[in-house]
């Protein structure tokens, strides 16, 4: 079976996590028609649920020079407090130093100083406690700490913002289909036609532009599309979170003693986070899920600087990091947006690989302003940097 609209859409955009819900919001705001598809029945249950929840300028990203991406960042985080206050509030993060620490004190104070000229304000200062106070920090382990930084950064529930984002967009004036899987995309002389899966059969929409969010399934999309764009396969990295029974009450940013990378244990519903993990995934995405070495890997973190906490796992969860092809090692590669497009000059289809929740916003207007050479003109009925977010 198979049913046309025939009235031309200005702007599809193919999938439900924060990157489409953040396109259709800037889209719906700048006055266009945009109808979201996304194959599962609500919106956020793949990556955008299983993050490490931080909205952050990423204090890691320094050691990499990602100096425009953690600016950006942190610009959006400043943002984001003021527009969605229920749901992204600022967090004291903790970062202990040992006698064994890698990072040196000296290399934290500069990265600190830097993330805080670039945070703007001065109450985004972070400050160094002694060996005393910090051994006063309920749990931490005490035998060789010298100290312990403390600074500010923020956190949110990442499936709660994607449904913000998209109750946003609905009021704009997008419309979002659900249970519906894209699975033929034919790019025409002007404009596309898409084919997408329903429960009752094949449906079929014409429009103007495309955008790809579909997360780790964006080359599965692009392999729809005739003719594909020129892009290579990505990376899909893995990266896993446990939830632990006993609550934690700040965040603290953990130095793995195994090889050196950024753990975070977080506080999280009345529970803790504990995560993350970087391992190469190959298959089927929707198979993703916490492997036991990581479950071992993440609990040696937290027993070597927390001996005493109970080690109890209520819950755990993987996703996956979308990384352009690249040399080198995981955890230093670059986790800047990267847009894929069918033309250099005036897009029909944009293709978004990797990014990060904090920037959505941005992502978002980028893809639009991309697109604009293509789309019809219409008159902006909205700012997303003035428009509030709550929860649905
Ligand atoms: C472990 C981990 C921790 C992270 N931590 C942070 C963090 O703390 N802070 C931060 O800023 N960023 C973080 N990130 C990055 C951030 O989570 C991702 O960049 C973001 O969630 C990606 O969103 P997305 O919309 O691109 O993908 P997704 O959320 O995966 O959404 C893609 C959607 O497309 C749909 N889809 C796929 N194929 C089709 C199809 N054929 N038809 C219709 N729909 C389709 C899927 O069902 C899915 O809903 C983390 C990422 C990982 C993996």
């Amino acid at each position: 079976m198979s049913a046309m609209t025939s009235d031309p859409w200005d702007l599809l955009v193919i999938g439900a996590g924060i990157n489409g819900a953040g396109v259709a919001q800037a889209a719906a705001a700048a006055g266009y028609r945009v109808l979201l598809l996304e194959k599962n029945a609500e919106p956020a249950r793949e990556t955008s649920s299983r993050s490490s929840k931080l909205i952050h300028g990423g204090l890691r990203y320094l050691e990499s020079f990602e100096i425009p991406l953690v600016y950006e960042s942190l610009r959006e985080r400043e943002l984001l407090l003021k527009l969605a206050p229920r749901l992204v509030q600022r967090q004291t993060f903790n970062i202990p130093i040992y006698e064994t620490t890698r990072r040196r004190q000296w290399e934290l104070y500069a990265g600190l100083s830097l993330y805080a000229l670039m945070s703007g304000p001065w109450r985004n200062r972070f400050r160094r406690l002694g060996r005393k106070q910090a051994a006063s920090l309920p749990g931490i382990e005490k035998r060789g700490l010298k100290a312990v930084f403390q600074y500010q950064d923020a956190q949110t529930d990442d499936a709660a913002l994607t449904r913000a984002v998209l109750k946003s967009a609905r009021e704009l004036g997008a419309e979002i289909r659900y249970g519906a899987r894209v699975t033929g995309i034919d790019l025409k002389e002007r404009g596309l036609r898409l084919e997408y899966e329903t429960g009752s059969g094949i449906e079929t929409v014409e429009a103007a532009c495309m955008a790809n969010a579909a997360g780790p399934w964006v080359h599965a999309v692009n392999q729809h599309m005739h003719p594909p764009l020129d892009m290579a396969e990505p990376d899909l990295v893995q990266g896993a979170h446990l939830v632990l029974d006993e609550p934690v009450e700040q965040a603290w940013y953990l130095e793995a003693p195994q090889d050196g990378r950024a753990v975070f244990l977080l506080p999280w519903k009345n529970h803790a986070l504990l995560g993350t993990t970087e391992t190469l995934y190959r298959g089927d995405p929707a198979q993703v899920h916490c492997l036991p070495q990581e479950r071992e890997y993440l609990l040696q973190v937290q027993h070597h600087y927390f001996p005493g906490r109970s080690e109890r796992v209520i819950d755990e969860m993987a996703g996956l990091r979308v990384l352009p092809r690249a040399e080198g090692g995981l955890f230093h590669r670059s986790r800047e947006t990267v847009y894929v497009t069918d033309s250099g000059k005036a897009p029909r289809v944009v293709t978004i690989v990797g990014g990060k929740l904090t920037v959505y916003r941005k992502t978002g207007e980028t893809v639009v302003r991309m697109l604009s050479g293509r789309l019809p003109k219409r008159r902006p009925v909205a700012d997303t940097a003035c428009l509030p977010l709550t929860p649905d």
